[in-house]
């Protein structure tokens, strides 16, 4: 079977953001149509309120938390309690304290299932406080540099660049990539903007062997593909 597999942020919406009107109708008929999924890092509350309970729940199933909280329409099917080691959260908390960028807006370590997503922002910041920490982390590739830093002390947990201003935080296999189990014998067309190495659609994308992997620049990019 032919099935359609889209990331969420920078992919059908602006990263963290709703979901542009217009797509969202169409990408609606798309769904009748189409068999659609969709893995995101970010939980199910999150994702409802960016593609709106039509989107979510004309999906045949929704990966959330990157595949770690499971949902099909308003039932988890799966959820996974992994929690981060108390040495790594304090790591965490160091590099919070050191980093040069002078804004903290709170909520810095969020825990998710099975997985904790990291960002010197913060979650509580403002459009414009992100985009500000964006370009400066844009500049100084500081997001890489934690992460590469992270995973040479704690073996075994990968850390990884998401979204405009995050680190999604998990143990080695926990990713996007682990859902390529339900997909066994389909032909599967990933969307994802972060599909090359050190980002978070990469470890689904490498795992594509039946199928195209379609690596987008934003929404307005995948919209254009699926209409061709
Ligand atoms: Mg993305």
């Amino acid at each position: 079977m032919v099935k359609f597999v889209f990331d969420v942020d920078g992919t059908l919406t602006p990263s963290r953001q709703l979901m542009d009107a217009e797509f969202q109708s169409w990408f609606i008929r798309f769904q009748e149509n189409n068999a659609t999924y969709l893995v995101t890092g970010s939980d199910r509350i999150k994702t409802l309120e960016q593609v709106g309970s039509h989107v979510y729940n004309f999906a045949h199933r929704v990966y959330n938390c990157s595949g770690n909280s499971v949902w099909e329409q308003d039932k988890e099917i799966y959820c996974n309690d992994w929690k981060l080691p108390q040495e790594a959260e304090e790591w965490l908390r160091e590099e919070l304290e050191i980093s040069k960028f002078p804004l903290r807006t709170g909520l810095h370590i969020e825990d998710r299932p099975g997985m904790v997503n990291f960002s010197v922002v913060g979650r509580n910041a403002t459009l414009g406080e992100r985009k500000l920490y964006a370009e400066w982390d844009n500049k100084s590739e500081e997001r890489y540099t934690i992460a590469k830093a992270f995973m040479e002390k704690f073996p075994g947990i990968l850390a990884l660049v998401a979204g405009e201003t995050g680190i999604d935080i998990f143990p080695e296999g926990m990713d996007k990539g682990q859902i390529i189990k339900d997909f066994e014998g389909d032909y599967v067309h990933f969307f994802g903007d972060k599909t090359e190495k050190g980002g978070n659609d990469y470890p689904l994308a490498k795992l594509i062997t039946n199928g195209e992997v379609h690596s987008v620049q934003s929404w307005e990019d995948t919209w254009s593909l699926l209409r061709k």
